[in-house]
């Protein structure tokens, strides 16, 4: 049978790998990081993958591109068109793109995921790409087979997470850049929410502050059989990051322990973060984010 996707939303630096994994985690699924980069950087650069190999020897990922065959002119056009739908001018995209160019991007991800079910025996196939415009893209192309969490992150979070150098994947950003950075998301996932079927809504902080609660009722919502992920959780036990190549840090990691923590935003310092994160506050309060 063609797996489901569950698919992690939100803005970036809100901890959507970690939600990813522990959602990966459950028996009948596999954590497939972020897939709109798998083209290039799975398939393409074969980057080192969570469990130690590079994708290319990977038993995941080797197996699930020998299933796929595409040729390099094939991976480079999926790898073009997942930018073209999925990135943040996709929405702008997805109002002009072709009925050709739609069924290709459809041909891309079926044969993608399922690949992914085939060779993971996997029933969800959970991807933390993040960006609301390839929610709206995916619930376009495979209706009735993909449901949405979204995950943001207090604007406080967010502005701290920004400030922290030595970030690799996302480079540091000045408090006021935040706020446009913000808003541009808050627009996305305001758009994105009548066109997907969205099962829930988190903030990280309160995730992490109550994750089992948090788990149990998105399993509740999604019908991912979550016990023994909050089992593992609940004791402090390791939850395996699975085949991970795309995404944050975690990648870097074969298993992690998931700690929960109190529900506190940061606080920030200087008058322009503060003006940043109050206009942040104002847009979230406006989009209900
Ligand atoms: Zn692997």
């Amino acid at each position: 049978m063609a797996p489901r996707v569950l698919y992690v939303m939100g803005t970036g630096r809100s901890g959507s790998t970690v939600l990813g994994a522990l959602l990966g985690a459950a028996p009948d699924a596999v954590f497939a990081g972020e897939l709109t980069w798998a083209p290039a950087e799975v398939f393409g650069e074969h980057r080192p993958c969570s469990c130690g190999e590079l994708a290319s020897e990977c038993s995941l990922w080797a197996e699930v591109e020998a299933r796929l065959g595409w040729s390099d002119a094939r991976r480079r056009a999926a790898e073009a068109r997942f930018q073209r739908f999925d990135w943040h001018k996709g929405f702008a995209h997805q109002l002009v793109a072709s009925a050709a160019e739609w069924a290709a991007y459809e041909r891309d991800n079926r044969e993608l995921i399922d690949a992914i079910g085939e060779v993971s025996g996997a029933q969800w196939v959970v991807d933390s790409s993040k960006y609301p415009a390839r929610a709206v893209a995916l619930s376009r192309v495979m209706p009735d087979r993909v449901s949405v969490v979204s995950l943001t992150r207090s604007p406080e979070g967010l502005l701290q997470a920004f400030s922290r150098q030595n970030e690799v994947e996302q480079r540091p950003k000045k408090p006021l850049a935040v706020l446009p950075w913000y808003g541009a998301n808050a627009a996305q996932i305001v758009w994105a929410r009548g066109r997907v079927d969205l099962k829930a809504e988190l903030r990280y902080e309160a995730f992490h502050a109550d994750p089992c609660a948090h788990l149990a009722r998105l399993g509740e919502a999604t019908g991912l059989d979550l016990d023994a992920v909050i089992a593992a959780v609940g004791s402090g036990d390791e939850v395996s990051v699975g085949h991970v190549v795309t995404g944050n840090r975690l990648r870097k990691r074969g298993e992690f322990v998931f700690q929960a923590g109190p529900d506190v935003r940061p606080t920030v310092t200087g008058r322009r973060a503060r003006a940043s994160a109050l206009g942040m506050r104002v847009l979230g309060r406006v989009t209900g984010i």
